[in-house]
């Protein structure tokens, strides 16, 4: 689950480019055809390929739209904190107007601490059990929570205020989060 920060860019060019798909992943090549050209691999790819399937139907190539507009992603924890620290309203989905982005990232700069923002690490362990030698493992790890440190979050706001600034001088009025 994440947050994606887009603006409207009023000069976004698309492209078309053709990649591997990824039901063609068994093929030797597909490491090659995805970094370089999957131009020399279609017969290879098309042979891995699955024949039913919907993204490449069978040939082992798509083709992937890419526009080059500014954005950001982030996962939902981390674009929960920086809402937070910008003090805009932690939604599901927003819109602001460049200024006012503007605005937001000049206060979330100027406050001494955001430690509010922030969260430790948190490791969650299980009952004690045997694993499959019958050793006793005394704390398994259940789940893994990764923290934010204050520098961790600084890091998201001028990351944030770089997406801003990019957005501006692309002629974009309008950030929106979702
Ligand atoms: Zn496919």
């Amino acid at each position: 689950m994440s947050y994606t920060f887009t603006a409207d860019v009023s000069d976004a060019q698309t492209s078309t480019k053709e990649e591997p798909c990824l039901c063609a992943q068994g093929a030797e090549c597909f490491g090659d055809a995805f970094q370089n050209s999957v131009e020399p691999h279609r017969a290879e790819l098309a042979a891995e390929a699955w024949d039913k399937c919907l993204h490449c139907k069978g040939t082992g190539v798509e083709s992937v739209e890419n526009d080059d507009a500014p954005s950001l992603n982030l996962g939902n924890d981390n674009a929960v904190s920086l809402l937070g620290a910008l003090g805009l309203t932690v939604d599901c989905w927003g819109e602001i107007a460049l200024p006012e982005a503007r605005r937001a990232v000049m206060r979330a700069r100027a406050r001494k601490s955001l430690s509010v923002y922030t969260r430790a690490t948190e490791i969650v362990y299980g009952a004690p059990r045997a694993d499959e030698n019958g050793a006793i493992e005394l704390r398994p790890i259940r789940s893994h929570g990764f923290g934010l440190t204050e520098d961790g979050l600084r890091d998201r706001i001028e990351r944030f205020a770089s997406f801003v600034e990019a957005s501006a001088s692309r002629g974009a009025t309008t950030i929106t989060w979702g």
